[in-house]
């Protein structure tokens, strides 16, 4: 996207990445349809990014106009489920394609295998032993998830950094040999998440180590914050969403707890494997106590899942060492985007809008330092 900027104001473009090719993370992203970005609207969206959308340039490039450069390249987009907006062909590599075919025609030059290491003097040094000047340079180094797709953190040693941390992770959980062995895999649904004064419907997977998927996501920013200021954090889960306490707490009589689960409640299978790893033996044999706990069971995450395994990453470069062009203020000509920089977003799109936006506003700027 700086590129981009760069090239269309004349400017030789010379890019350089570690791998082979360019876009392997945005490809991947392209498995799971390659949510583009959100359609609700603008005063809702820029609040995904709480106090960092100031500094993110949404303004100046946002859904709409994301859709439209996309629609520019002869990708056509649609609204999906919960506003959710994607490619109609659900598919990254059509849109990369056209895209790197743009950028070849605006000049832009591509050099795979160089992996930028540091500096000597104002040159920039790769670990193939290349050295290369510039009159700007723009850095979009991407955070430290999913390493083997490019974009490892180890720029950090260059850089002053907020530390970086996983963002829309999954969790550490104790389970039970039991637990592991028989529902690694399976996805948990429907079921209602709770943690401090934020609930929300949806669905996660119960993984060999803890739990994973899209509710824990939406949740994971401020259950890693809890973790790092109490050393672990309960996520509540309301496993019976339609019911209420009254009317799970009819008296079980002889029921088995399979059956009353299942007659009382509709839960079987992973969830009811759930009540029993959760609860106690006493919970379970006290009508009033077993229906509190399946609308509010106490799921106790340990720790993030590492950082590789994230979808993104928290953390990284100060907005208070840019200029509002997303300039170094220590390293003029030296430009900063996309998940580098220190902001986190959930998943819904609003992490490749923040990255195209960045991107532009980084392409920009470094446009107009040329130009004065
Ligand atoms: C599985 C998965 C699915 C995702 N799905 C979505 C989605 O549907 N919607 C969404 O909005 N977001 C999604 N994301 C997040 C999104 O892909 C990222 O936020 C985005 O790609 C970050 O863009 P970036 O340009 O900052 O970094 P990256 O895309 O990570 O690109 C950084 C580039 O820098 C290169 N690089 C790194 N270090 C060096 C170095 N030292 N020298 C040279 N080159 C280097 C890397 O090789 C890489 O090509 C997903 C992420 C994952 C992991």
């Amino acid at each position: 996207m700086a590129a981009e900027q760069l090239a269309k104001g004349g400017v030789a473009v010379d890019l350089y990445d570690s791998m082979p090719s360019v876009g392997r993370k945005f490809l991947m992203a392209g498995k799971g349809g390659l949510n583009l970005t959100h359609a609700e609207d603008t005063a809702k969206f820029v609040t995904r990014y709480e106090d960092r959308a100031p500094h993110l340039h949404l303004d100046a490039f946002g859904a709409d106009a994301l859709r439209a450069w996309a629609g520019e390249l002869g990708i056509e987009t649609f609204v999906g489920t919960s506003q959710r907006v994607f490619p109609k062909e659900m598919k990254a590599a059509p849109l990369l394609r056209a895209w790197l075919r743009r950028l070849r025609s605006q000049g832009v030059t591509f050099h795979m295998r160089h992996k930028w290491t540091g500096w000597e003097g104002d040159a920039l040094t790769f670990a193939n032993g290349a050295t290369a000047k510039a009159d700007v340079i723009v850095f979009a180094l991407g955070g430290a998830s999913w390493p083997q797709l490019g974009s490892d953190g180890a720029w950090t040693k260059q850089f002053d950094v907020a530390a970086l941390k996983p963002a829309n992770c999954g969790f550490d959980v104790a389970w039970s040999d039991y637990m592991k062995q028989h529902f690694a895999g399976a996805p948990v649904k429907p079921v209602v998440g709770r943690f401090g004064a934020h609930h929300r419907r949806g669905e996660f997977i119960v993984s060999e180590n803890g739990v994973e998927g899209s509710l824990i996501y939406a949740f994971s920013a401020a259950l890693r914050d809890e973790i790092a200021r109490k050393g672990q954090a309960t996520f509540l889960l309301d496993l019976a969403p339609h019911k209420t306490v009254a009317e799970l707490a009819r008296a079980r009589g002889k029921a088995s707890l399979s059956t009353h689960l299942r007659k009382r409640a509709g839960i079987d299978g992973v969830r009811a494997a759930l009540v029993r790893e959760l609860c106690t033996a006493e919970e379970i044999a006290d009508d009033k106590k077993l229906a509190e706990k399946l609308k509010a069971l106490p799921l106790k995450l340990l720790r993030p899942r590492p950082i590789a395994e994230a979808i993104s990453t928290a953390g990284g470069i100060r907005f208070d060492n840019l200029t509002s062009d997303l300039m170094l203020k220590d390293k003029p000509g030296v430009f900063v985007a996309g998940e580098m920089l220190d902001w986190e977003a959930p998943t819904g799109g609003y992490l490749l809008t923040a990255c195209f936006a960045t991107g532009k506003a980084a392409g920009a700027g470094a446009l107009k330092f040329l130009k004065r």
